[in-house]
């Protein structure tokens, strides 16, 4: 019997040169045993991996296979490989075939361990354990030893950080230049809470869509085993038990229809194309009439129309892009993510939100299919063209002083023309009279641009850039000092 020990639980370039010496000299598969422990077989003659005289080769597929089999916890793994290497040299095309129980089982291995890397990159969260200089740390315990493997993305995705990942297997640490792997640490060792808790907490909250729970898939994707890390997780019981009666609330929320008498005649103009010429006499005509529009094709897919919402004549409209897949729902704008998001930062600048008027672009809800999920679609210069028509109408009948663009496609509804918004934000712009009285225009990002931003830093400095901006239209809305 022969024995070899390998350096370490992953040491994949030991097995393979141990593997080809083995291959070369002719030793079949049950003729090895495979180890890592220091202390096993003393009684059998034991060699570390040196290199064979000849060399041959495989196919990269199973070098690609190997390496990720290598990192399976399995302990059969170095013998399944040392046997798929053996049978490959009889067997060319035995990578090629997916019956073959040998290649079966290696390929499920492969799948877990690119499975677990996944689960790695998902669930993985820093917290903040020193102040000067920042530094952070995170406790995760992967299903396979997959630490190394999953690093380089945290190193792409947290470039400027400073951080550990402390798992049992292996710690990696990056300083903003370099990776350093060391021995594995005890859960003792974990990050306890920081501030950054809330900040995981409210946000998953708010993206938590309670109509389309469904608890078996959450627990798939998100598996109890990651929870103990999580700082969302401790949310997860008690939003699946309130899930029913918060969807219940949506939709008890949805506004109440307008007056028949407005209704019809509402469907009437719009019938008999009277809004080319006439235009609507009330904010309740525009949303009975909006529910009947065909200017463009977005109503189509869509639930229902949105309008806008609020006090009816508000010194302060805020605009945004279109109503989300929440909204669409509810027939309400902004009640999903990221009218959570505008809500708290209005709350912040203490702006009132019941003297404001809130509105979108357009009227419906721009969407693909993926799955059974609808997936938002930013609408295009024609549909944003198009909707205009409605937002006038709004502007017209609300009058606000200040308006707010939340985001480009809104401040392209509002002047007409493209603004990005790195460009125009965080000062006021003068708008036309269009037949709704003067005007000044604040830009600024749109809620969910603040939900998107991966790195934490960016995402508090735009949220704070965000909060100053709905402040600035608060005060030139005469609505704060
Ligand atoms: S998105 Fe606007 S323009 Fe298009 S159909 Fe809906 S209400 Fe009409």
């Amino acid at each position: 019997m022969r024995v070899v020990r390998l350096s370490s639980e992953i040491d994949f370039d030991g097995w393979r040169t141990a593997a080809r010496r083995l291959r070369a000299e002719g030793v079949a598969p049950d003729a090895v045993l495979w180890t890592v422990e220091a202390d096993l077989f003393e009684a059998a003659p034991v060699e570390t991996p040196s290199p064979a005289a000849g060399a041959f080769t495989v196919p990269p597929a199973f070098v690609d296979l190997a390496r990720s089999v290598v990192l399976h916890r399995s302990g059969e793994r170095f013998s399944l490989l040392y046997r798929l290497l053996w049978r490959l040299e009889r067997e060319p095309r035995l990578i090629e075939n997916p019956a073959d129980p040998d290649m079966a089982r290696a390929r499920d291995m492969q799948k877990a361990v690119a499975r677990a890397i996944h689960k790695m990159h998902a669930f993985v969260r820093f917290r903040l354990v020193e102040t000067e200089p920042e530094t952070y740390a995170a406790w995760f315990e992967p299903a396979h030893r997959v630490t190394e493997a999953a690093a380089p993305f945290f190193a792409r995705r947290f470039t400027n950080m400073t951080w550990t990942i402390l798992t049992p297997d292996a710690c990696v640490a990056w300083d903003g230049q370099t990776l350093k792997v060391s021995e594995g640490a005890d859960p003792a060792d974990a990050p306890s809470e920081d501030a950054q808790e809330e900040l995981w907490r409210t946000y998953y909250a708010s993206i938590f869509n309670p109509a389309r729970l469904n608890e078996r898939m959450m627990r798939q994707e998100m598996p109890k085993r990651y929870w103990r890390n999580l700082p969302e997780a401790r949310l997860i019981p008690e939003l699946v038990e309130t899930a029913q009666a918060r969807a219940a609330a949506m939709v008890a929320a949805t506004p109440s229809p307008p007056p028949d008498r407005v209704l019809k005649a509402a469907l009437r103009h719009a019938r008999d194309g009277a809004y080319n010429g006439d235009l609507p006499t009330s904010l309740d005509e525009v949303a009975a009439a909006a529910q009947v529009c065909r200017r463009c094709a977005l109503w189509r897919d869509a639930t229902q129309a949105v309008p806008g919402q609020g006090a009816a004549h508000a010194p302060l409209m805020f605009v945004g892009e279109q109503p989300g897949d929440q909204e669409d729902l509810a027939g309400l704008p902004f009640v999903g993510p990221a009218g959570q998001v505008f809500e708290a930062a209005l709350k912040e600048a203490g702006v009132p939100r019941d003297r404001t008027f809130v509105t979108n672009a357009v009227k419906h809800f721009k969407h693909e299919p993926r799955g059974k999920r609808r997936i938002h679609k930013t609408p295009d210069r024609g549909e944003v063209t198009a909707c205009r028509w409605w937002l006038d109408a709004e502007r017209r009948l609300v009058r606000p002083r200040v308006i707010v663009a939340l985001g480009a496609t809104a401040a392209l509804a509002v002047t007409g023309k493209a603004a990005p918004v790195g460009e125009s934000r965080g000062r006021p712009l003068q708008l036309p009279d269009q037949g709704g009285g003067q005007a000044q225009l604040v830009v600024t990002y749109h809620p969910s641009f603040l939900l998107r931003l991966p790195d934490a830093d960016a995402r508090e400095r735009a949220r704070a850039e965000f909060v100053g901006d709905l402040r600035l239209a608060g005060e030139l809305a005469k609505l704060i000092d």
